[in-house]
């Protein structure tokens, strides 16, 4: 495989992070082999319950690192009125708002939409829930989480809730310094959604290796914590051994509070 000679970092996801084949790895319900994908079904699972929990809701919320994907949205579009997707890639971007416009050779979110709809309740809300989304994503820029200003030279006001799924872990060397650039994108007092892969050294699709950082729990919720969060929900969820695409070993769902005050 071709594997980047240092810590993947945004260039390498530029040239070699292939959208559609990620899209085709790991979002869909099961594999070639109809076995279930459980990272993303467990990913969902925990959305939906996080995306439920008090005082989760208000005006906007970002995505930071979206990459092509919107699994991340399907629970999170019911408790905002708008959402702003961000991501490094160009083609990441282009992927996103295919779908966003719904395009001819979009991916097909439905199977995905519709397991969620299901554990909210009603599976036959599916195409209402699609409508909703496309009409909530309100813009999809460029960002880099390694810079102070992670939109320059756009300037966002601050919104009430960010969610980052598999990104920083994927993307830096410097997860610390990444949260408090992104942190200044939430309010004091706005909530932080994250879904980050505990103890995984790579994750692999389309013959190409991307290295994370080996996270422990306690890491990620000391680097919260010192990106001036308050830590309010934290689960693990074990990963069972056996997968090919990856070494991960365990899934984090954590959410978070912005504190008042930024001496952090
Ligand atoms: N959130 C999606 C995609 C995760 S893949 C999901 O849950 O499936 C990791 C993403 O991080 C890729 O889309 C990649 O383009 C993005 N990324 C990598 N380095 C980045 C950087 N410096 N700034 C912003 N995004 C970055």
């Amino acid at each position: 495989m071709d594997a980047p000679a240092a810590f993947t970092d945004a260039e390498f996801y530029q040239r070699s992070f292939d959208p559609q084949e990620y899209l085709r790895e790991f979002c869909s319900l099961s594999n070639a082999q109809g076995q279930p994908n459980t990272l993303l079904t467990q990913s969902l699972r925990s959305l939906s319950k996080m995306f439920s929990l008090d005082g989760l809701s208000g005006h906007t919320l970002i995505d930071v690192g979206c990459g092509p994907t919107i699994y991340q949205l399907l629970s999170a579009c019911e408790r905002f009125q708008e959402i702003i997707s961000l991501d490094y890639t160009d083609r990441n971007r282009w992927e996103l708002e295919k779908w966003l416009k719904n395009e001819p050779g979009a991916f097909d979110w439905s199977p995905v939409v519709k397991y969620v709809c299901e554990l909210e309740g009603d599976r036959e809300k599916w195409a209402e829930k699609e409508e909703k989304l496309r009409k909530k994503v309100k813009q999809v820029l460029k960002c880099d989480v390694t810079k102070a200003n992670p939109t320059a030279p756009v300037s966002l006001p601050p919104a009430d809730c960010i969610v980052s799924t598999l990104c920083l872990e994927a993307a830096l060397a410097t997860f610390r310094s990444a949260l408090r650039n992104i942190s200044t994108l939430v309010k004091p007092g706005g909530h932080l959604v994250m879904v980050t892969v505990l103890q995984e050294t790579f994750y692999a699709f389309n013959k190409q290796v991307f290295s994370c950082l080996y996270l422990e729990r306690s890491m990620v919720e000391e680097a919260v914590e010192g990106a001036g969060f308050d830590v309010k929900l934290s689960e693990v969820q074990p990963y069972l051994p056996g997968d090919a695409r990856t070494d991960c070993r365990a899934v984090l769902n954590l959410m978070a509070r912005r504190r008042a005050s930024t001496t952090a």
